[in-house]
């Protein structure tokens, strides 16, 4: 591991003023990024510690939740308000990981996870674009069963593996960020992670320096019902092959809204737009709902190793949108 230098933030205003080299990276738990260091795929010359940072989890005005980017992931999921109001994130996050890292791992963290593509990780032997620019990818003709199906491109195929942030793509949740020279903007979470078209080695859209400083969750209106499903190859310590978050207020029998978001299948969580569209204020049948799943992957475009996940996402889909209607449909 290259020698880097570590400090630790006391506030957000602190952060940023101590991540002021361009080869800094800030640290929450470290589950993703120590991993990455140890193995020479990220060699940042600064670290600093944002974990010391204050973070709690606040009620807006509005009626939702603000959310400090240092909260850790067991702390939010099992805070009062997130189970019952927000359940679907409560369960993504569950779904995410084992105790011990949900213990460690932080909210912003969690958002700024890379792939866990094998070839990523392999870095003395395997070609692949998002560790070396230009390199090439050995997931397209190699083992990609895990890999993307919508929205990837000829230079990289890889999944965003965070659970927690496709839950927060449903949620509508808001990022809110602090630059380095003191700016403060927000951004939909749908807006945070990009594709990877040509520049796979760039996954989101933050500016360089810029810390994530809190989540703000939109009110859910008690009509709204909302649940997490992750499909994997076992029931623990792995990734999703596909996992659904969803929202829907159904009253008799007519979908007065809904929001989906695919985890598992794309660069980015992936807001299923297109399946909304034909939902919304149409009946929340069967066949409605499978007739939405089929609008939102027409447009998959999967390789041999992994064009079971159409079908997969298909019926994922439909269960958990018949599981939030009372299974009525
Ligand atoms: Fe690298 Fe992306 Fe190809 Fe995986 S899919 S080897 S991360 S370029």
């Amino acid at each position: 591991m290259r020698p880097f230098r570590y400090s630790r933030a006391v506030d957000v205003a602190d952060a940023v003023r101590l991540a002021g080299s361009p080869g800094a990276r800030y640290l929450g738990g470290g589950t993703n990024l120590v991993d990455l260091m140890r193995e020479t795929i990220e060699q940042p010359d600064a670290l600093v510690d944002v974990t010391a940072m204050p973070g709690e989890i606040e009620e807006t005005p509005e009626g939702g939740l603000l959310i400090g980017a240092a909260v850790r992931n067991t702390a939010l999921a099992e805070h009062p308000a997130v189970r019952t109001r927000y359940p679907v994130l409560s369960r993504a996050i569950v779904a995410g990981a084992s105790a011990q890292i949900r213990n460690m791992a932080t909210l912003g963290g969690n958002l700024l996870q890379r792939t866990r593509c094998a070839y990523f990780y392999d870095n003395h032997g395997s070609r692949c674009n998002k560790r070396q620019p230009g390199q090439g990818c050995d997931a397209l003709e190699g083992f990609h069963r895990n890999h993307a199906i919508l929205g990837a491109s000829a230079a990289c195929i890889a999944v965003h593996p965070s659970d927690m942030a496709v839950a927060l793509a449903a949620l509508d949740a808001v990022v809110h960020l602090q630059g380095r020279n003191g700016s403060v903007r927000s951004l939909p979470v749908t807006d945070l992670h990009r594709l990877p078209g040509e520049r796979p080695d760039v996954d989101t859209l933050l500016e360089p320096g810029e810390l994530i400083t809190a989540i703000e969750l939109p009110p859910l209106p008690a009509t709204l019902r909302s649940t997490y499903r992750k499909v994997r190859d076992r029931s623990s310590y792995a990734f999703a092959l596909v996992s659904v978050a969803a929202v829907l207020d159904i009253a008799d029998g007519e979908i007065r809204d809904v929001r989906i978001a695919l985890g598992g299948v794309a660069h980015k969580p992936w807001r299923a737009t297109r399946a909304e569209s034909v939902l919304r204020g149409g009946s929340g049948t069967a066949a409605a709902f499978a007739a939405a799943a089929d609008a939102e992957l027409a447009e998959a475009r999967p390789l041999p190793g992994n064009a079971f996940k159409i079908e997969l996402a298909r019926r994922t889909i439909v269960a958990v949108l018949r599981e939030l209607a009372g299974d009525s449909a």
